[in-house]
């Protein structure tokens, strides 16, 4: 099997770990691997094992202990399949009769095999559908490229949990920020912010407290795909059939 890192080789099996991450991930709270593998029901030890190839592949971030949550891309692939699964849903629903529960089940396999741009004349001629038959939303575009707003670290607000996407090389205390681990990819939460600008955050396991000054070093984006029509808004779609954008342009 050839192992291209590119979201058009994606393997039916990675896209349905994906789209079921997304689906079960709550706000940014990791989903269990036991949880995951009762879903997609195969063993603890598999599920464990392709979560650790996801992450290899960048499209999850795997906390021990606690589980996986999707990064922007991983996000990007699951959100292009589930629109796939809906759109087929709705047709399926609507133009054949076929009963909600049956039409998810067909959709899950037609999701995997339909190309983007079949996809999109489908959702023309179904007339753009924002709601699956089962009334579940459907994410807005396929040929997505996340460009999600990106801000500096200090512009989140307390609670507010984003991934490190750019750390400022020039700027004096770059090392220190990058010492401390805070590279792009990396999760963050705001725990708590002074009058000041400066802020208490959580990185990883441990929590660091950061000047203004370095708090603004840091461009991040907004991690909060909960699965809900309203969080879709950050993604924002490019033409059909572009790669999706590499969030992370940085050489080193
Ligand atoms: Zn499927």
């Amino acid at each position: 099997m050839d192992d291209h890192n590119t979201i058009e080789s994606m393997s039916e099996s990675v896209e349905m770990y994906l789209l079921r991450i997304a689906l079960l991930q709550d706000e940014d709270k990791p989903v269990p691997i036991s949880v995951l593998a009762e879903e997609l029901s195969v063993s603890p030890v598999s599920a464990n094992q392709m979560c650790r190839k996801l992450e290899e592949r960048g499209m999850v971030h795997y906390e021990p202990y606690r589980g996986v949550t999707l990064t922007l891309q991983g996000e990007a692939v699951a959100m292009r399949v589930l629109r796939k699964r809906r759109i087929w849903e709705v047709f399926l629903s609507e133009k054949l009769g076929v009963e909600p529960q049956q039409a998810e089940e067909i959709a899950c396999r037609f999701e995997h095999v339909t190309p983007d741009g079949l996809a999109e004349r489908l959702a023309g001629f179904l007339g753009n559908p924002t709601l699956s038959p089962q009334q579940q939303p459907i994410p807005p575009s396929i040929g997505v490229a996340l460009r999600r707003p990106r801000f500096p670290l200090s512009g989140l607000g307390v609670g507010q949990k984003a991934q490190v996407i750019h750390v400022d090389g020039d700027a004096t205390g770059y090392d220190f920020v990058r010492g401390q681990g805070l590279a792009p990819g990396v999760t963050v939460k705001v725990l708590a912010a002074a009058g000041n600008g400066s802020m208490l955050i959580e990185a990883g396991t441990s929590q660091l407290a950061l000047s203004a000054d370095l708090a603004r070093l840091i461009d991040v984006a907004p991690l909060r795909f909960s699965g809900s029509s309203s969080t879709l808004d950050d993604v924002i779609i490019a033409d059909s059939g572009t790669e999706p954008t590499e969030i992370n342009p940085e050489a080193s």
